[in-house]
């Protein structure tokens, strides 16, 4: 996901482009997205282009009640500033942003790679813990069934016979004190 800036560049601050994004799908290294959908703005700055994006995607995901592999969609918006390593006018080489600054840089050829930052902010949209509808019945503890296909042969789950005395015991009260 590479945009040549090198025209914005020359343009004074201020100066915008706008591109719509749509992929079937997108690598992002380590993660795969489909469909992808988006919007980004690029904004001129002092020092770089400003980037403002909107994304809508979805990316393959395993419920942790049902273990289904469902598809979780994903949508976010971001702001990250792209500095050049390269003087557009001159060619000269610009000092890099110091490291530790987890800043976005644009490379020798004007090229701003969104690659990076999507997969950053998809990466943290994604649910610690994913569900496949919010619902999920998830899985039998006894014989490993998937509840959201149906009830499974299992009995009902018997009350733990340790609270039995308990149980009587609040039963009497309750009929003591109405
Ligand atoms: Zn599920
Ligand atoms: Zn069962």
């Amino acid at each position: 996901m590479q945009f040549n800036v090198a025209s914005l560049l020359k343009e004074p601050v201020g100066s915008v482009r706008n591109y719509t994004l749509d992929e079937e799908e997108v690598r992002l290294e380590d993660l795969q997205v489909a469909p992808f959908h988006g919007a980004v703005r690029f904004t001129r700055t002092e020092k770089g282009v400003w980037v403002h994006a909107r994304v809508d995607t979805a990316v393959s995901c395993t419920c942790s009640r049902c273990l289904a592999v469902y598809s979780q969609r994903l949508e976010f918006t971001f702001d990250e500033e792209f500095f050049p390593t390269v003087d557009v006018q001159t060619g000269a080489r610009l000092p890099l942003p110091p490291p530790e600054s987890d800043a976005f840089t644009i490379d020798a050829h004007h090229l701003l790679d969104l690659t990076e930052v999507i997969r950053q902010y998809a990466l943290v949209s994604i649910p610690m813990k994913p569900l496949c509808r919010a619902d999920c019945r998830g899985l039998c503890p006894t014989c490993g069934a998937n509840l959201n296909r149906g009830p499974c042969a299992c009995p009902a789950p018997t009350p733990d016979p340790r609270w039995e005395t308990l149980r009587r015991l609040l039963a009497s009260k309750k009929h003591d004190n109405p």
